[in-house]
């Protein structure tokens, strides 16, 4: 297998070197931003929003990116082109840095970058048309006041008491409900409701991700003529809705099949989910940065 490289501040380096300091902020208390993204086929999709998505969580926790913008689109291209990669998933981590022991972010005086990317291996093409089982989890959003969800920290403890509740519970994904029990997004990914022919997806400001491909499905709805609501809603909802689907950069779009043992619709993957995927994975090697 040809080595795989590693952009770690600056220089390429291969998966056994790439270490950063146990004083990393990054490490030490989850003080960062990141991003998932994916080329296909040579295209990086949607660099540029993932890019002003982390710019704005940066500029947000008062984390100075030692690069520009172009720089750091740059570096992109390079690790990529560095591995051979044409398809698969660019992970891009800004952490505060190494510091000492201290919270104090002053003591950090240089951010660290890193970008590894890697071959995509998620939900088998089945997956996509059974649909996940899902469940609803007793662990709350976190609130928009104390860690706003818009900013796409490397703060995931929320995500992983979800992740780990929705575990136990055998399933493949959690929905995520805020403080006064209206539904948010699952542990990695955007949701959507289908009821009569009208899609919903709740506003960011409940507390979900701004999500990129949740942006992505939007406009598609809007090109396509589909009725597309952001509108708060709850489980119950949930559980009547003739279709419910999940977005994300590594999920793309795929459906939910059974949400707290209610089976949603016929049990698999709807028309509408399916007619989305379809088109959004007509765009996603055409919208974005071409490195190949
Ligand atoms: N919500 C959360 C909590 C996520 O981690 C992700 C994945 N980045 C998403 C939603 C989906 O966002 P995107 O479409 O930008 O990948």
């Amino acid at each position: 297998m040809a080595e795989q490289w590693i952009y770690l501040d600056g220089q390429f380096v291969t998966k056994e070197n790439a270490k950063v300091s146990v004083y990393d902020h990054g490490f030490l208390y989850g003080d960062g931003i990141f991003e998932g993204i994916r080329i296909y086929n040579g295209n990086i999709f949607k660099c540029k929003e993932h890019l002003d998505r982390l710019y704005d969580s940066a500029k947000s926790i008062m984390l100075n990116i030692p690069l520009t913008y172009q720089e750091m689109e740059e570096a992109l291209v390079e690790t990529l082109k560095r591995n051979e990669l044409r398809d698969g998933y660019i992970r891009l981590v800004v952490s505060r840095g190494p510091g000492n022991l201290g919270l104090d972010p002053n003591r950090c005086p240089k951010a660290s970058v890193i970008i590894i990317v890697e071959q995509l291996a998620i939900y088998s093409e089945e997956a996509y048309k059974t649909g996940l089982k899902t469940v609803s989890v007793s662990t709350r959003r976190n609130v928009p006041d104390a860690l706003n969800p818009k900013i796409k920290s490397l703060n995931y403890l929320n995500n992983i008491l979800v992740k780990i509740q929705s575990n136990l519970s055998g399933a493949g994904e959690a929905i995520m409900l805020n403080a006064q029990g209206y539904v948010t997004e699952g542990s990695g990914d955007n949701i959507f409701i289908i009821k009569n022919g009208v899609i919903t997806t709740p506003p960011c400001y409940l507390g979900a991700l701004d999500g990129i491909t949740r942006q992505a499905i939007i406009e598609i709805c809007h090109q396509k003529g589909y009725k597309i609501k952001e509108e708060p809603f709850t489980l119950h909802d949930v559980y009547v809705a003739d279709e419910v689907f999940l977005t994300g950069t590594a999920a793309e779009v795929i459906a939910v099949r059974e949400v707290d043992g209610r089976i949603i619709g016929e049990g698999h993957a709807g028309p509408i989910t399916l007619a989305l995927l379809e088109e959004f994975r007509s765009i996603v090697d055409k919208d974005g940065v071409k490195v190949w």
